[in-house]
């Protein structure tokens, strides 16, 4: 009789102890929200990346000033960065100054960015776009996310690449391969770009925001490729979650 109230006693001190083990994983972890990884781990990560990439900030989208960015990075939705460099060569050797690619015509215009894709959109953007920043802006690219993202056809990522390829301010872009890769390295779980940028902000040093978005291109084009990884040759491998 003793043995058996022991047995028992020991089953439910198992079933307890394994709730509380739960418990306690789960502590501060919501339901879809990204485990915080190792910082070691992140360490380790950005540290190889500096090593293969460089620290250097190099934006991918040829321009000369701040507009002519904000106008590449509006081409550039869907469309790859070598495209509309090819595009943008000529459109602002023919439209020079924000005035003038406010003043053009829209069905010139979306002539012009037709091998951009989704143009009439792009085209249309554009235009408001340069108007927008004569009206209120003296014709100059501002700094604040508010300000930008008040502007015809600039969202987020539109905006952190200003913010950090103009005015250095440290930001995240997401893009294809940052939402990609950084869900394989383990630093995020989440779908949406905003959610995304909000969990690389919590887990990277402020100093590596920038370069962090350029050297996950780097890498999303030349190993960790969309569908199929280089994993074999890829120098992530011993930290990435999905190898
Ligand atoms: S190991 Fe494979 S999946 Fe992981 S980062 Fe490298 S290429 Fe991508």
């Amino acid at each position: 009789m003793k043995m058996e109230q022991t047995k028992e006693q020991t089953k439910e001190q198992t079933k307890e102890q394994s709730k509380e083990q739960k418990k306690g994983q789960n502590k501060g972890q919501k339901k879809g929200q990204t485990k915080t990884p190792k910082k070691e781990q992140v360490k380790a990560v950005l540290k190889l990346l500096d090593e293969h990439y460089g620290t250097e900030v190099k934006c991918f989208l040829s321009h000369e000033n701040a507009w002519q960015l904000l106008v590449a990075t509006i081409l550039s939705a869907q469309c790859t960065d070598a495209r509309v460099n090819i595009i943008t060569a000529k459109l602002f050797d023919k439209y020079p100054t924000v005035a003038a690619l406010a003043g053009a015509d829209l069905e010139e215009l979306e002539q012009d960015i037709h091998s951009a894709g989704f143009y009439h959109n792009k085209a249309k953007n554009i235009i408001a776009c340069c108007r927008e920043l004569l009206i209120r802006f003296d014709g100059e690219v501002p700094r604040s996310l508010t300000d930008l993202i008040s502007l015809p056809g600039v969202g987020r990522k539109t905006a952190n690449v200003i913010r950090g390829n103009i005015f250095n301010d440290a930001s995240i872009v997401v893009d294809t391969h940052v939402k990609r890769v950084s869900k394989k390295l383990g630093l995020t779980t989440e779908e949406d770009p905003v959610k995304i940028e909000m969990d690389l902000m919590k887990v990277l040093p402020k100093d590596h925001w920038i370069r962090y978005n350029i050297q996950i291109i780097n890498l999303g084009r030349e190993i960790c490729k969309a569908p199929v990884p280089r994993c074999g040759s890829c120098f992530l491998q011993s930290l990435c979650q999905d190898y």
